[in-house]
């Protein structure tokens, strides 16, 4: 899919429901009722735009000139910017009288060094990267990644699932996408096991080595000690290995989420007093999980339920919701209804829903 080409069906509806939200003005009438006290935004890719036919992660990517216009704009609005250090006081303590935005980047992708950091320097606003061990170190699989990679290049795609050897063709423009969403639907609800298991396979099928998209998008240790001598920089903990934690037994989710703390305060020599669910919707991340983030010493945890959050002196840390910022919505309209809280009105009216 192209920036401006065709969007899926979801996406065109988010798309008219955010041009509804601006054209009645509800993003500045609904404001009042549905900002709360703030929003964590998540961010993943920063680069400039690539304009390939095949890119059914797009979602995941923005460009440097969206978010300058997100600060912007937030700048505009009166949001104040904050580093996540001083959420909980925003949230539990004195709200303070104007709301706040943080800026959070999950995965450690270098792009995010080499065009989000010389701009939010630039800018003054700080920022927190969540970095996942593995992946720093050169190790682990950005699966969503490589599965495109695979139906990008092939005519017809084999892999392995459930015992049997299943084949996609995968010429047309219409089969990739259609491969894509079908196999990443399927790997994302079968076990961790079954999901490493058939992307290994799939990886030595097509000649892919297992770190090479790791060790190419990912900044390494020295790069983001480099990058965390900036004073605006908070290097947060998403994990060893990124997995779906709710799959993992319970001395896996353990490491998962309590060693990578030590690890990563290892590697980059300072605390690390936040963390991020991989995935982070409520299949990928729950009770459990929530629980062990606060045992493990961790300030705060955020997950990618959507929401703004809501001042209380009893509000749960290690369950925030926040606000994604979707590459396939580069748009004023879709920023202003999404930083208003327009866009999410249900959670502001049911404030106990959104950590269903
Ligand atoms: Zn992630």
């Amino acid at each position: 899919m192209t920036q401006n080409g065709t969007l899926p069906a979801r996406h065109r509806l988010f798309r008219s429901g955010f041009a509804a939200i601006n054209a009645i003005g509800a993003d500045r009438w609904l404001r009042p009722f549905t900002l709360g006290a703030g929003m964590i935004l998540m961010f993943h890719h920063v680069r400039p735009w690539q304009d390939k036919a095949f890119a059914p992660n797009a979602s995941l990517e923005i460009t440097p000139e969206f978010l300058a216009l997100t600060v912007k704009i937030l700048r505009r609005e009166g949001i104040d910017i904050i580093s996540l250090d001083d959420v909980a006081q925003r949230i539990m303590g004195n709200p303070g009288e104007r709301p706040f935005a943080v800026m959070t980047f999950d995965d450690g992708y270098r792009d995010n060094l080499e065009h989000a950091a010389p701009l939010l320097r630039a800018l003054d606003v700080p920022w927190t990267l969540y970095v996942v061990d593995g992946f720093a170190s050169g190790r682990g699989s950005l699966w969503w990644l490589d599965l495109e990679r695979v139906i990008a290049a092939a005519n017809e795609v084999s892999i392995f699932l459930a015992g049997k050897l299943q084949t996609y063709q995968t010429t047309s423009l219409k089969q990739k996408y259609a491969t894509f969403d079908a196999l990443h639907r399927r790997l994302k609800t079968g076990s961790e096991e079954q999901l490493h298991r058939a992307m290994d396979e799939l990886r030595q099928r097509y000649e892919l080595d297992p770190n090479s998209v790791v060790r190419e998008l990912c900044a390494d240790w020295n790069e983001l000690r480099s990058l965390a001598k900036d004073p605006n920089v908070t290097i947060g903990a998403h994990t060893l290995t990124h997995p779906i934690l709710t799959q993992c037994d319970a001395r896996k989710v353990e490491a998962e989420i309590a060693l990578s703390k030590d690890a990563i305060e290892m590697r980059m020599g300072r605390p690390i007093r936040h963390f991020a669910f991989p995935h982070g919707d409520a299949a990928s991340a729950g009770a459990r999980e929530f629980r062990l983030s606060r045992e493990s010493g961790y300030d705060t945890a955020v997950t990618t339920q959507p929401g703004h959050i809501f001042a209380s002196p009893t509000a749960d840390l290690w369950s925030l919701p926040r606000v994604s910022i979707n590459g396939l919505h580069q748009t004023e309209n879709a920023l202003r209804a999404l930083l208003s809280g327009a866009a999410f009105l249900p959670q502001a009216i049911l404030p106990s829903k959104r950590r269903a």
